[in-house]
């Protein structure tokens, strides 16, 4: 490597000419158009919860001038608030997976992430559960195994739903909701292979590609093409970075299919108010706004309320970037923001569609004591406004009176 090392008193810092070369080639030039307008650090929500940001312009004029990265690399939730306001469309997520890469390269990514990685490798799940209980969570349920023959989509559950206790009730609301509206649907059980999206999100891309091979096999050999998602990180990852032949959909733009197509409706009214955290990797990463906001409006009963970030600009919860296995200093949570935004409507249920969001949201309500508010995913919201629930509730009245 080719190192240079200059003495500004008694600080010697390291030149590195190869990491800009590096990162040109890595990003095939897209962070050579910065031309270092400020714009994505001032839109950064690390300025709002820290006097230290993380600037996207700093760390690539540090590379440009050949010097060292620094560990303010790994803060970055891989929001993509910046992307949204960069004049010259550089894309900041991938300039940063892009220099964690160079530091998985030199062996110095932050202390959690290579057993994340290990995890990956020998459990095809990022939490360091057997491969084997990957379906324990449905035993109940009696779900088929995937088959093109029978079933119009894959209920892809994704690791997280799979094995985290919050998120399988999630997963069963879902599983209600889709045999309400009558859907054929397969899971692939225990052999359900990763998506490889927390990979992607900590930037180590050959081993990203090599879970794309297997997984892309997978789907090929079990016949596979539409696949619904539960995690909007696991449908990014299948819609920008998988083959083409497969057809991913979040489950929300499923549901809001299923209710355009009137084969799903919602009889039971739900008197909530609701205000709806959109999720970074639905609203930002993939631009959909609306199909979580038309199921919930399909809802009788529900008083949907915005907060003051909604839509494109929504603000992180705090988990992405591979930041669910980083510690996170208390005041530097950017979901005891979005608390607080919700609090500050008359909302008292906070609805959103992702695990990562749920686990963020709900642990700043726990840590801050906080019971005015509650956080709920769509699929719960939808499930208790299935005809079966007032049939399920009368029967309830019926045997209690
Ligand atoms: S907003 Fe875009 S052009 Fe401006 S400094 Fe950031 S990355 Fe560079
Ligand atoms: S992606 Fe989000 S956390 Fe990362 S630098 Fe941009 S705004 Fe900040």
């Amino acid at each position: 490597m080719d190192q240079k090392s200059a003495s500004m008193g008694e600080r010697v810092i390291t030149l590195d000419d190869e990491v800009w070369e590096k990162l040109i080639e890595l990003t095939e030039g897209a962070a050579a158009v910065c031309y270092q307008c400020g714009a994505c650090t001032a839109t950064c929500p690390w300025g709002l919860v820290s006097e230290e940001t993380v600037s996207v312009r700093d760390l690539i004029r540090r590379v440009q001038l050949g010097l060292e990265l620094d560990d303010r690399l790994w803060l970055c939730t891989s929001c993509a608030q910046c992307e949204a306001y960069c004049p010259r469309d550089v894309p900041i997520a991938e300039v940063f997976r892009a220099l964690r890469y160079i530091d998985w390269q030199r062996n110095t990514p932050p202390e959690g992430l290579p057993s994340l990685l290990w995890s990956v490798y020998w459990n095809d799940n990022p939490w360091e559960q057997p491969p084997s209980q990957r379906a324990a969570w449905a035993q109940d349920l009696a779900l088929p195994a995937f088959d093109p023959d029978e079933h119009e989509v894959l209920l892809y559950v994704g690791g997280t739903a799979s094995y985290d206790t919050r998120a399988q009730q999630v997963a069963m609301a879902l599983v209600r909701v889709l045999r309400a509206a009558g859907v054929a649907f397969g899971v692939l059980g225990d052999a359900e292979p990763p998506s490889g999206a927390e990979v992607l999100d900590v930037g180590h891309q050959p081993y990203f590609q090599e879970i794309v091979a297997h997984t892309t096999e997978v789907f090929r050999e079990r016949g596979v093409t539409r696949l619904v998602t539960l995690s909007p990180h696991s449908y990014d990852a299948f819609r920008q970075h998988y083959p083409d032949e497969f057809e991913p959909l979040h489950y929300t733009q499923y549901l809001a299919q299923l209710l355009a197509d009137e084969r799903l409706s919602f009889a039971q009214p739900v008197e909530f108010v609701v205000a709806f955290h959109d999720p970074c990797y639905l609203a930002r990463h993939n631009a959909e706004i609306e199909a979580p906001r038309a199921v919930l409006r399909a809802i009788p009963g529900l008083d949907v309320i915005e907060m003051a970030d909604a839509g494109i600009d929504t603000l992180c919860c705090g988990g992405g970037g591979g930041r669910m296995w980083l510690e996170t200093e208390p005041d530097e949570r950017f979901a005891d923001l979005r608390v607080q935004e919700a609090l500050d409507t008359e909302a008292t249920i906070l609805a959103t569609a992702c695990p990562f969001c749920i686990a963020c949201l709900e642990d700043s309500l726990k840590a801050q004591k906080i019971t005015a508010l509650r956080v709920m995913d769509i699929a719960e919201i939808a499930a208790l406004a299935l005809e079966s629930q007032k049939v399920r509730r009368s029967k309830v009245e019926k045997s209690e009176s």
